[in-house]
């Protein structure tokens, strides 16, 4: 199953989409993850991305779709896929559209109180993206992730300036997506708000949407 998880940032959909490329045994593409991969690298796209993900603005599209081109041509690929932060907008959607066929979208939800509650307390594994939150998902030792040993960090685009921006751009250039997708009639909008610790709830709603 071909899928696309849309939501503003931080919604949990990383979190969402490592746990339900799991149960699908399909791959999870993260543009975000690419770009800070390529950054770390010093590549050729990651010195082009660099200034653009540190003020939260979109990295341009023409980039942007190369990369999740490439990715998606790759053999993992062919049973499926689940895509996390790719497209994020109209111009992307229509790029994947002329590449693969888009079976369901899953459309996160929940109040910009709570999602601005989660990015602050965000913090992410510099080695394997594995994601904590400083009051709910504490790694065993202060700064080492649990998984790796990698340091834990917080992102540049999680810290308050970033933050702001980000949602500008997602309510100006990502969430027209909803409209776009609803109308090809593939749209399910999943509530979010549940507590970490309750995510399985999430899940189960998802999984619902998808199996439908
Ligand atoms: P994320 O981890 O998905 O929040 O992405 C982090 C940052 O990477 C974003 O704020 C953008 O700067 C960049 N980025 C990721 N995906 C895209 C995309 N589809 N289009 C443009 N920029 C992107």
């Amino acid at each position: 199953m071909n899928i696309i998880l849309l939501g503003p940032p931080s919604v949990g959909k990383g979190t969402y989409a490592k746990m339900m490329s799991k149960i699908y045994n399909i791959p999870h593409i993260s543009t975000g993850d690419m770009f800070r991969e390529a950054i770390k690298n010093k590549t050729e796209i990651g010195l082009k991305a660099k200034e653009y993900v540190d003020k939260g603005e979109l990295v341009p599209d023409d980039v942007t779709i190369r990369i999740a081109e490439e990715r998606l041509k790759q053999d993992d690929c062919k049973n499926g896929f689940m895509l996390d932060g790719f497209p994020r907008t109209i111009a992307q959607a229509e790029a994947l559209d002329k590449i693969v066929v888009i079976d369901r979208v899953l459309n996160f939800t929940a109040s910009e109180e709570i999602i601005i509650d989660r990015i602050s307390g965000r913090r992410v594994c510099k080695s394997c993206g594995a994601i904590y939150h400083i009051r709910n998902i504490i790694p065993k030792v202060k700064g080492v992730c649990d998984k790796c040993g990698g340091e834990v960090y917080q992102r540049d685009d999680d810290k308050p300036e970033a933050v702001k921006e980000r949602f500008i751009v997602y309510k100006k250039q990502t969430e027209p997506l909803i409209e776009y997708y609803t109308k090809k009639g593939i749209l399910r909008s999943i509530n979010a708000e549940w507590p970490i610790e309750q995510v399985d709830n999430v899940i189960a709603d998802a999984r619902k949407a998808l199996e439908e």
